[in-house]
């Protein structure tokens, strides 16, 4: 049956929830989308903030169901309640480590894990407990509300931009959902991945020896490109939503850039604050539940995703559920983000992509900070370094861990051409790649950040 808007409205009002942080962002996102203007765009638009466990349980779920954040025409963005319950525990539980380095869920691949479970197992009193760490500081030290604000505005101003689009039903992210099947068709696995694989080569991101991937002119390309055909009508709107996604990530950027244009700097470290913890969260715990549905043996506190992978190749088609149905990856989203958050208003019309420079996201990333450490001298310098410094390091961070997702896209969107090859030799090629674990990550970061010197100015 269909719902009137006015019906619907009513009926994601009475399901709001009730708890007390989540109300006070609530009204705080709402007035900052209101003193933005957003209303000229989307007049009338609506916010709710939705417990579902207090929805109607029937055999289907409703229409604006979400796992995270969705728009529905002409109107309306919906917030899980749940999402921001999981959002504000992984911000929290980062914020308890001032210094990137000590933070001991960077220490290796199980403690990531181990932080998933916690949130996910652990629940509303996990995070009642992180909040009651909080209680009786400084409000100068009281951040991670802001941080929360900061970042669920940036969601929702996602969905305005889909809104401002005309795509109803589109939502922030999709996690993998543990109970579905993992992807196994290889044409859809292949040209998911490609799409992927291109993008992070726009911006920098590659796999040396793998560029054929993304290389029109390239058998494996072509391999890839043939597959493809087969399934060319699922593909073709696959490659419309990837787009949709695209545009209202840019909405997204430029509409925090300009709500921060009349803040503090201190708020632009908090949306970087709050990005790096939600989505190195976010990609763990799909990275746990892919690792999990495929029986992935650990080795030492690392999934031994280098030897299942040789072991048993066909994990790369799976893997393409690991980017979700049409989204980005999460972790390069918020890179992406952040490029451009940290760049400032003079980077509006460049969110963050390649120019005709051949320079890789690291190596902007590089550029960026010498700039924000070497501008912008003030009264307030000192405050001003302190978070530029823990912003320009998350962000290099997420950038060097790209390295699992763009080795699953480009290799995901070889395998067509792969398998052509091993049905001719009539022998299984071995592939051998080691997947970088995020201390790993930690530690090429500071040996970046020592190289650079970059402390020094700090
Ligand atoms: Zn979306």
């Amino acid at each position: 049956m269909a719902v009137s808007a006015s019906g619907l409205a009513a009926e994601l009002s009475s399901l709001e929830a009730s708890d007390s942080v989540l109300q006070e962002v609530a009204t705080r996102v709402k007035r900052a989308i209101k003193d933005l203007g957003v209303d000229k765009d989307v007049p009338g638009l609506q916010i709710y903030f939705v417990d579902f466990a207090k929805a109607p349980l029937g055999p289907n779920r409703p229409i604006y169901y979400t796992d995270s954040c969705l728009s529905v025409l002409p109107s309306i963005v919906v917030v899980n309640a749940q999402f921001m319950f999981e959002t504000e525990a992984a911000i929290r539980a980062f914020g308890l480590f001032d210094e990137l380095a000590n933070t001991p869920y960077l220490r290796n691949d199980a403690c990531m894990f181990g932080l998933v479970k916690r949130v996910t197992e652990g629940g509303k009193l996990w995070l009642e407990m992180l909040r009651k760490f909080e209680e009786g500081k400084q409000s100068a030290e009281r951040f991670a509300t802001d941080a929360l604000m900061m970042t669920i505005l940036f969601f929702c101003a996602h969905e305005v931009g889909h809104l401002k689009d005309g795509v109803n039903i589109a939502r922030y992210t999709s996690f993998l959902d543990p109970t579905k099947p993992l992807e196994a068709r290889l044409a859809n696995a292949a040209m998911k991945l490609r799409r992927h694989a291109s993008e992070f080569g726009k911006y920098g991101f590659d796999l040396p020896g793998w560029q054929a991937a993304v290389d029109p002119g390239e058998k494996v390309f072509a391999s890839a490109q043939r597959l493809g055909a087969t399934i060319a009508a699922e593909d073709k709107i696959n490659a419309e939503w990837f787009e949709k996604e695209k545009s209202a990530d840019d909405a997204a950027v430029q509409l925090i850039i300009r709500y921060l244009s009349s803040q503090s700097g201190k708020y632009r470290g908090l949306l970087v604050r709050g990005l790096f913890a939600v989505s190195l969260y976010a990609w763990y715990k799909d990275l746990l539940a892919f690792c999990i549905r495929l029986n992935v043996p650990r080795h030492g506190p690392k999934p031994a995703l280098s030897f299942e992978l040789m072991r048993n190749p066909q994990a790369y088609i799976a893997a393409a559920s690991l980017f979700g149905d049409v989204h980005r990856s999460t972790i390069f989203r918020s890179a992406v983000g952040i490029q451009a958050i940290l760049g400032g208003a003079e980077h509006e019309d460049a969110v963050g992509a390649k120019s005709n420079t051949s320079d890789s996201l690291r190596a902007r990333a590089m550029l960026l900070w010498q700039k924000l450490f070497k501008t912008e001298k003030s009264a307030s310098e000192s405050d001003d370094a302190q978070w530029k410094y823990q912003s320009a390091q998350r962000h290099v961070l997420l950038a060097i861990h790209m390295d699992t997702v763009v080795k699953f896209a480009y290799v995901g969107a070889s395998m067509p051409f792969i398998r052509e090859a091993e049905d001719k030799h009539g022998a299984p090629k071995v592939l051998i790649i080691n997947f970088e674990g995020i201390d790993e990550s930690l530690a090429r970061l500071q040996r970046l950040w020592t190289s650079q010197d970059t402390r020094a100015n700090v």
